[in-house]
């Protein structure tokens, strides 16, 4: 049976990882895969979680199975972090899933179970795996232009343009904010007409929200999914725990379904109830248990907004760090949209030829796309990127 299986496209983010490994030269600056490290190169686990661990550790007595939807004071907990009151908690239904990409899977799943034919718009670019689920579920899917080659902006006009086009019923995936792999986000005034556009439309938002809290604090982070919980009667939220926690192996989500009205609720956290069971039965616990503690514990809560912030400032002073470097060395303020730019990614905007001059001449490794992940910098290695950017006539 498994002779009929065919070969898989590689995930390329995880080829660049064994590149780099691959690389022996100590001067290598990994820009590759999308995990926070610190000036050290390291991804450290946040005190608060440490804390947290310690305390399930102590006081936890059993293992046994949670509910389908996993605890709800977790679900309780995510809610409120992401929502804050910005819809009535009685009007979400919500889940707990294996990391973001379950609750991902898990609401693609269900709006296939729900409407077969809608179709999913997906941001050109996103993150490979939205495509890649969708294709896979076989599901139709089309893209909405995104990012501004010229600006490195959002290409503002152009999104609107190809969303007028959404058909009633239709999905619109978007990402809560820093959108990856861009760093590209609509300001406040674009989510309202962005929202206003979609209502016109009919069409059902689904946001994607994996980086609360690394872009412009943790409140203006949720302030677009806020608006749009509050603005329609049905939505689709998927979030991670993964980055703003650093929790990445926990394989800690969460997936929200906001409804009309109390039937509909209720229909849709069966639903989940019961994807959770086709797919792996219970959801994982102890990432989604040292979240909570963390939430509900006012010391510890602060401490880890605190270690946050600190990771989130330390982020934006590397992008206008690297923004001054390139300004001076480039004298010109092209490479200005860095320090515009939000959340973990940057898309430089240069070819694969370009990259790939960078990884062979100067051992900096990034997506072929030109996705840099900004944390993957320190104050020693921004001047050299910067250099390697002239260098390669970037
Ligand atoms: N959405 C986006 C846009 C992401 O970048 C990621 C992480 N790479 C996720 C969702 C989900 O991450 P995880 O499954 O590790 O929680």
């Amino acid at each position: 049976m498994f002779d009929s299986l065919k070969p898989q496209p590689a995930d390329k983010i995880l080829a660049l990882m064994s590149a780099y490994k691959a690389d022996p030269r100590t001067d290598k600056i990994d820009l590759g895969v999308g995990v926070y490290k610190d000036a050290s190169g390291n991804t450290p686990v946040m005190r608060a979680v440490k804390e947290a661990e310690r305390r399930i550790l102590a006081d936890q007595t059993t293992k046994a199975y949670t509910g389908l939807a996993g605890d709800p004071a977790y679900a309780d907990a995510m809610i409120d972090l992401i929502l804050a009151g910005s819809v009535p908690r009685a009007r979400v239904a919500a889940v707990a899933t294996p990391g973001g990409t379950g609750a991902i899977r898990q609401a693609l799943e269900l709006i296939k179970l729900a409407s077969p034919d809608a179709t999913a718009w997906l941001s050109n670019p996103t993150w490979p795996n939205h495509p890649s689920i969708i294709n896979y579920l076989g599901m139709k899917s089309a893209t909405y232009r995104y990012f501004d080659e010229a600006t490195r902006g959002v290409d503002f006009a152009g999104l609107m343009e190809d969303l007028a086009e959404v058909a009633e019923g239709d999905v619109v995936l978007l990402h809560g904010c820093c959108h990856n792999p861009t760093g590209a986000n609509p300001t406040p005034e674009q989510w309202d007409d962005i929202v206003e556009l979609l209502k016109a439309k009919g069409a059902m938002p689904f946001v994607d929200i994996a980086y609360q809290g690394f872009g412009d604090g943790l409140a203006a982070d949720a302030a677009a999914t806020r608006l749009i919980a509050g603005a329609f009667d049905e939505v689709l939220i998927a979030a991670s725990c993964s980055k703003n926690f650093g929790i990445y192996r926990e394989r800690t989500g969460l997936l929200m379904a906001i409804g009309r009205d109390d039937e509909q609720v209720a229909q849709a956290q069966a639903t989940l109830a019961f994807l959770n069971r086709q797919n792996y039965s219970f959801p994982p616990d102890h990432g989604a248990r040292i979240v909570t503690t963390i939430l509900t514990d006012p010391a510890l809560r602060a401490d880890w907004e605190a270690e946050l912030e600190e990771t989130r400032l330390g982020m934006l002073s590397l992008r206008q760090q690297l923004a001054d470097e390139l300004r001076q060395q480039s004298n010109s303020d092209r490479f200005d949209f860095l320090a515009n730019h939000r959340g973990m990614f940057s898309r430089l905007g240069t070819s694969p030829e370009k990259v790939e001059v960078l990884r062979s001449e100067h051992g900096i490794y990034m997506v072929g796309d030109s996705r840099m992940n900004i944390a993957g910098l320190n104050a020693q290695t921004v001047p050299l990127l910067a250099k390697a950017i002239i260098a390669a006539g970037i």
